[in-house]
C-alpha cells in the first residue's frame, strides 16, 4: 500500500511537473485561422487529399484532449550520416543539410510488427535530401505576418521542422505516429517534426530562459519551452504566431528581439510568421512534392515545381501573401485562384509561368 502511494505520487510528479496536463491537451484539430490568432494556426493551405493516419487512436479522448503520454512510439533505434552545416554570408545564414539528423530515428517505414502499426502504416522511408537555403542573419518584423507554409523551419538537430498539421490539416501531434524524438517521414522521404524535438535539449541560460533550438524560415530563433524567469511557457503566454519579443543573446549580443517559442499545447511551434520569408525556401525544406500531388499537378496543367511566388506576384503587383492565400492549397485550382484575385486565367497562367491549357 505504502510503495503504491510512493507510485502514485511520482506518476503524478511527472504529469504535472508541467504547467499543462500533457495526459489532457486539448486537440487542435480546426484551429485553422485565416488570420493570426493565438492558440490556432494560419495555415497557407491544407492537402484535402494528403495521407495521414487513419481512424481515432485510443489516446485520443472524446472531450477534445489527447494523452500524450499514451502515443504509441515507433521503435528502432537507427542512426544516421548527418550533414548540417550553418554558416553566415554578409547578411544571411545559410544552411546546408541533408536532413538526416543526430539523434538515432525508428525504423520507417513502419513495420507491421511494430505495435505503432495499428495506428499509423506510414509506408514511407527516411531518404537522404539535398537541401540548401539562407534566411536572413538579424531579421526585423514585416509590417503583416503571413500564413505559415507546410515547412516552417530548422531544427539544431540538423531535421527539418513541418507546422503543427499533417496532410489533411489535422492537429498532426496528436493523430499522427512519430519515433522516440517525435520525427518521421512524409511521403518523399523528408524526415520531420512537427513539434521541437525531445532529442533537441531544451538547455536553459542563467535567467531560466531556454536556449536556442531551431530557426524558422522568417530568420527569428526558435527557441525550448521555457520564457523569462525560467517560466513554462503555453500558447496563452505567447502572441497570434506564438512568439514574444524580449532581450534574447542573439548572433552573441544581448538584443530586444522578436522569437518564436515551444509548446507543449497547439501549435506547438510557430502558428504564422512575424517576419517575411522566401517561398523558395519552404520549397526547398519541403522536399520533392509527393506523387499524387505531382499527377494532380499535371492532370491540371501546371508545371511539375511550384513556381516562384516572390516573381509571381511581382509580376501581378499584388503581395506575396495575397497570391499564396488565393492559391489555396497545393495543387491550386488556377481559375478559382483567379475569379478571387478578380484577374484573367491568362493573366495568371502567365504569372506562374504555367504553360499554355490545352483546348
Ligand atoms: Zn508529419
Ligand atoms: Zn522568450
Amino acid at each position: 500500500m505504502k510503495y503504491l502511494s510512493i507510485l502514485i505520487f511520482l506518476s503524478s510528479q511527472i504529469i504535472f511537473a508541467h504547467n499543462v496536463d500533457l495526459t489532457h491537451l486539448p486537440l487542435g484539430d480546426g484551429k485553422l485561422s485565416q488570420e493570426p490568432k493565438k492558440g490556432w494556426i494560419w495555415a497557407c493551405g491544407v492537402d484535402p487529399h494528403g495521407q495521414g493516419a487513419q481512424g481515432t487512436p485510443e489516446w485520443i479522448h472524446s472531450d477534445g484532449t489527447y494523452d500524450l503520454t499514451k502515443k504509441a512510439v515507433v521503435s528502432g533505434s537507427v542512426n544516421w550520416p548527418s550533414k548540417f552545416v550553418i554558416s553566415t554570408v554578409g547578411d544571411k545564414r545559410v544552411f546546408t543539410l541533408n536532413d538526416f539528423p543526430k539523434h538515432p530515428t525508428g525504423i520507417y517505414p513502419i513495420g507491421p510488427s511494430d505495435a505503432a502499426y495499428a495506428f499509423d502504416k506510414n509506408p514511407s522511408k527516411i531518404s537522404e535530401q539535398s537541401m540548401s537555403f539562407s534566411i536572413p542573419k538579424d531579421p526585423v518584423l514585416a509590417a503583416q505576418a503571413s500564413c505559415a507554409a507546410g515547412a516552417v523551419g530548422v531544427l539544431l538537430s540538423g531535421a527539418v521542422l513541418f507546422n503543427a498539421l499533417d496532410a489533411p490539416g489535422r492537429d498532426a501531434v496528436a493523430h499522427e505516429t512519430q519515433d522516440k524524438c517525435q520525427g518521421h517521414p512524409q511521403e518523399s522521404g523528408v524526415y520531420h517534426y512537427h513539434n521541437v524535438s525531445s532529442c533537441v535539449e531544451d538547455k536553459r541560460d542563467a535567467s531560466g530562459h531556454s536556449a536556442l533550438v531551431g530557426y524558422a524560415l522568417d530568420g527569428f530563433g526558435i527557441y525550448g519551452h521555457y520564457g523569462e524567469g525560467g517560466k513554462e511557457l503555453s500558447s496563452d503566454d505567447l502572441d497570434e504566431c506564438h512568439g514574444h519579443t524580449h532581450e534574447i543573446v542573439w548572433n552573441g549580443k544581448k538584443v530586444k528581439m522578436y522569437h518564436y517559442h515551444a509548446t507543449w499545447d497547439f501549435p506547438y511551434t510557430v502558428g504564422c510568421f512575424r517576419g517575411s520569408y522566401e517561398s523558395e525556401s519552404v520549397r526547398i525544406i519541403s522536399g520533392p512534392p509527393p506523387q499524387h500531388i505531382l499527377r494532380e499537378r499535371g492532370r491540371r496543367g501546371l508545371p511539375k515545381h511550384p513556381p516562384d511566388l516572390k516573381i509571381a506576384s511581382g509580376k501581378l503587383g499584388i503581395s506575396e501573401s495575397a497570391l499564396r492565400e488565393a492559391l489555396g492549397p497545393p495543387p491550386p485550382d488556377l481559375s478559382i485562384s483567379a475569379k478571387k484575385l478578380g484577374i484573367s486565367l491568362e493573366k495568371l497562367r502567365d504569372a506562374l509561368g504555367a504553360p499554355p491549357r490545352e483546348p
